[in-house]
């Protein structure tokens, strides 16, 4: 008995529709993440892998299993969509795993569902790797995200523009729920709707507003602020999500839909890899003011619920999202003192920041080794050789830099060697890199062999503790021959 339940169901029907996923000719479990099966509860676990890929790739309803696909809307490159939801994704149920935190099983690729338009309801597996790595690769460097629980070949071909092997992704989420969610029920002036929807939120990812006096209100400060707390994370890490569109922005704080996401290297804001975000809506600096934006969607949907008076209502609404900018920017310069190694605070600490990443730019230095060599530069100035050879067009400016950081240093009274433990413990070494991913990708599906997309994922789960037994170029940079322009 797998535990499934079915809170979402409890909610009228227009908000779902129930589909079974299609069945696939040959289920093959490629990765059953063990770990988290653990964490879902014993009988997780004790799936065998067979059981598992039957299970997963949609072939075995589970006993109790009642698949739904979820209703929303949402906001694609700045358009409204009133109409999107589940198009390939079924939720298998949810389950109150050993924690007692209740938790999503969707699988993503199973099959037509009533909201897949022109779409197949398919996914090729190097996006299933995708999302697998990068997903867990982020879980692993303490970001909220949802996480993958399997990946199963389905030994159907799916077409895209050539054929290539299906696959099927099993995503854990502490919710579905989406800005588009409300934005669906606000297109059609469903306030009902709505209000079903903010109390089934509260009740189920923000329990402690239940009860408080505005708790529509309560609800979009308490989405804003881990809108704000997630996007400064994915900051300090160097991920552009690529996609940042309303419906792909969890209610829940986390990070969700990995689609053409990706890993910058050299340092520069204006980033962007997603081959169809072409305007550069999503660049990597351009995130923040896109989430704040999001924000100010999801604001509108709950206007109706706020205030009777809709003046107050919009001004309360209106302060909630203009308190995105000031908690962003709260949680940017506390992730970025911690890279510096810096525990107390200074004023100039943010013209620092600033400056080293302009040391970055200058120098076209990759943004996760700069942070990662500059954390073994912290045990002293007899460490900073690896840092300063990252530094090849402007190697003055960063050596001016080093001096002013350890300036700044010499006002804090931590030892250089427990700053060098602090700051290795949140400049990861191992990042999802996209040509390493590639490079799995490829292998699985053009030589069915999966040894690159192991590795890479047992790399991935300790991002900062670096093993001299993995091979250095986990570490590095794309050559150029190597380099991943565009991402899918
Ligand atoms: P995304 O850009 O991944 O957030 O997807 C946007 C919308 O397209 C969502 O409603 C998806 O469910 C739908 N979609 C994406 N791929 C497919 C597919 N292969 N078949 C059906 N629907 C899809
Ligand atoms: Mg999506
Ligand atoms: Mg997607």
């Amino acid at each position: 008995m797998l535990g499934l339940s079915h809170s979402y169901s409890t909610l009228p029907e227009r908000f779902f529709a129930q589909v079974l996923p299609s069945r696939v000719a040959d289920p093959r479990m490629i990765k059953y993440n063990r770990q988290l099966a653990a964490e879902l509860g014993p009988d997780w676990a004790a799936l065998d892998d067979t059981q598992a890929a039957a299970i997963l790739a949609g072939n075995e309803v589970p006993e109790g299993a009642k698949p739904i696909s979820m209703a929303y809307a949402g906001h694609q490159f700045g358009s409204f969509v009133p109409q999107l939801g589940d198009g390939r994704a079924i939720l298998l149920g949810e389950v109150v795993d050993t924690k007692g935190v209740r938790l999503d099983v969707q699988l993503k690729g199973a099959g037509r569902t009533p909201y897949s338009r022109g779409g197949d309801g398919r996914a090729a597996l190097g996006p299933v790797l995708r999302e697998y790595l990068v997903s867990e690769a982020m879980h692993a460097m303490g970001i909220p995200t949802t996480r993958a629980l399997a990946a199963v070949m389905t030994g159907d071909p799916v077409y895209r523009e050539m054929p290539l092997p299906g696959a099927v992704l099993t995503r854990v989420a502490r919710s579905h729920v989406r800005v588009g969610t409300f934005q669906f029920f606000a297109a059609r002036g469903d306030t009902e709707g709505l209000k079903a929807l903010a109390d089934y939120v509260i009740d189920r990812l923000y329990p402690e507003i239940k009860g408080t006096k505005n708790p529509s209100l309560a609800l979009l400060v308490a989405v804003a602020t881990r809108q704000a707390q997630l996007v400064a994370q994915w900051l300090h890490i160097g991920f552009i999500h690529g996609v940042m569109n309303t419906d792909n922005s969890s209610i829940s704080g986390e990070t969700i839909d990995f689609g053409p996401c990706a890993f910058m290297e050299a340092y520069n804001p204006t980033t962007v890899f997603s081959s169809i975000d072409r305007g550069g809506r999503y660049a990597y600096q351009n995130q923040p003011g896109i989430a704040q934006w999001n924000m100010a969607r999801l604001a509108e949907t709950l206007l109706p619920l706020i205030d009777a008076d809709i003046d107050k209502s919009v001004e309360s609404a209106n302060q909630a999202v203009i308190a995105f900018a000031e908690t962003f920017n709260t949680s940017w310069l506390a992730g970025m003192r911690r890279k510096l190694g810096l525990r107390t605070t200074e004023d100039e600490d943010k013209a620092l920041i600033d400056a080293f990443l302009n040391v970055q730019l200058v120098n076209r230095a990759d943004f996760t080794l700069a942070f990662r060599r500059l954390s073994d530069a912290a045990e002293g100035p007899e460490f900073e050789g690896a840092f300063l050879a990252l530094m090849n067009e402007d190697r003055a400016s960063a050596k001016n830099w080093l001096a002013s950081w350890r300036a700044r240093l010499s006002r804090e009274t931590m030892s250089g060697e427990a700053r060098a433990r602090a700051m290795h413990a949140t400049n990861p070494i191992y990042i999802p890199r996209n040509h390493l991913i590639e490079e799995a990708i490829q292998s699985a599906t053009q030589g069915a062999d999966f040894s690159p997309f192991e590795t890479l994922d047992t790399v991935l789960s300790h991002p900062f503790r670096e093993d001299p037994d993995v091979p250095v170029r986990y570490t590095l940079p794309a050559e150029p021959n190597e380099r991943v322009l565009q991402t899918f």
